[in-house]
């Protein structure tokens, strides 16, 4: 495969600053210099750890990213409890979940919202990981693929060739999110092609062709070979397993 793979961990709203801490600690000692030369490794506390993470990678050399869970795509204001990308910028967050079924479902972002949030974190030097995925009745009633493909053409709504190969995209079932339960190699690998032949639609085959599609929905050292032996997953973005240092560390391994 062509294309650098990714971990992703997404921490979710779990750790305070001390455990946050001890387990990028622990997630540093593990690292090895072949993880950054073959391939992309990120961790992506609350906001409020983000700080003390990425100094604990910077102080050990360990080529690990941090990326944050969520942004506001205004720059500065009158916005309370909102984060924007100058401050992740400023805090070392070279990626940033956009999207995930969690603040799509439970705090009511939309495609546009997400739309302004990937143009807001392009415009200022950070990668989009943007998450797409279906519920389960839409699986149920066969409009996967289209359900999952106009969540990624209204993502990219706008954007220029150059920044759209800025992103990464995740595709992650929302049944099989936090679940135990996995989408089978071959259904995964049925979404994220059809995620590439809609970026290729829109930005070209090289653009295509270049960006990586992640998987996310209960991935874990169990199953991650089946998963990254298929052709058009190019990683994972993990939630659970990546709470833990020897999980993250065995899903990070299946890479190569
Ligand atoms: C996630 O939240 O992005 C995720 C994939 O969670 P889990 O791995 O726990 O299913």
């Amino acid at each position: 495969m062509s294309r650098r793979p990714m971990m992703a961990g997404n921490w979710k709203m779990n750790n305070t600053y001390g455990e946050a801490v001890v387990l990028a600690q622990e997630i540093s000692n593990r690292y090895e210099p072949r993880w950054s030369d073959r391939m992309d490794v990120v961790v992506c506390p609350p906001y409020i750890d983000l700080k003390p993470v990425s100094t604990v990678l910077e102080f050990d050399k360990s080529h690990i990213a941090v990326g944050a869970q969520n942004v506001y795509w205004e720059a500065s204001g009158a916005y309370t409890g909102e984060i924007s990308v100058p401050m992740l910028k400023e805090v070392g967050c070279t990626y940033c979940i956009v999207g995930h079924s969690e603040r799509r479902g439970l705090f009511g972002e939309t495609n546009e919202d997400v739309n302004r949030k990937v143009k807001a974190l392009i415009g200022g030097g950070i990668s989009p990981i943007i998450c797409v995925g279906e519920s389960l009745a839409v699986r149920e009633e066969g409009t996967t693929d289209e359900f999952v493909c106009a969540q990624v053409k209204a993502a990219f709504a706008g954007l220029a060739d150059h920044q759209a190969a800025k992103c990464v995209v995740a595709y992650e079932p929302i049944w099989a999110i936090g679940t135990g339960r996995t989408a089978t190699p071959e259904q995964a690998e049925a979404v994220c092609a059809a995620i590439r032949a809609t970026v290729a639609e829109m930005f070209g085959d090289q653009v295509a062709e270049n960006m990586r599609v992640l998987y996310g929905g209960s991935m874990n050292p169990g199953n991650v070979e089946g998963l990254m032996a298929q052709p058009n997953i190019d990683g994972g973005l993990i939630g659970g397993a990546a709470l833990k240092a020897d999980s993250f560390e065995q899903l990070v391994k299946a890479c190569f």
